[in-house]
């Protein structure tokens, strides 16, 4: 029948139209991994303090302007500034630091990692 050779070619091209878009969400969540690597490897590649290289630790430190005020962390939501980083060649003026450190710097001004060990029990 004429109508059933209509129907299966259009049926195919539906459900190729869906594995579309399904490796399109899979080729963008590669991309931000493939991002991230990129930037984390032109900054080093590891923690800036404590050296910790595992990827999903690592976060992106703004050292421009210093103050606490100021310090941004675009590890999990700048997309679109690491691609406007890549854009520029990864310029100066950032490092990389792991959560934990990130997160001790922005409570203490400084990573307790720095401190002698008689500091560190202080409040
Ligand atoms: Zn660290
Ligand atoms: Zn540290």
């Amino acid at each position: 029948m004429r109508t059933g050779v209509v129907r299966a070619p259009r049926a195919r091209r539906l459900a190729a139209g869906t594995m579309i878009v399904a490796r399109q969400r899979l080729v963008g969540s590669n991309y931000r991994k493939r991002l991230r690597g990129e930037m984390i490897g032109a900054y080093g590649g590891k923690c800036s303090c404590c050296a910790e290289t595992i990827q999903e630790f690592l976060t992106l430190e703004h050292l421009e302007g210093g103050g606490r005020e100021h310090r941004r962390n675009v590890g999990y939501n700048g997309q679109a500034q690491l691609v406007d980083l890549k854009r520029q060649g990864w310029p100066s003026g950032y490092t990389i630091l792991c959560l934990n450190c990130n997160i001790a710097k922005g409570r203490h001004g400084t990573c307790p990692h720095t401190w002698s060990p008689t500091e560190r029990f202080v409040d």
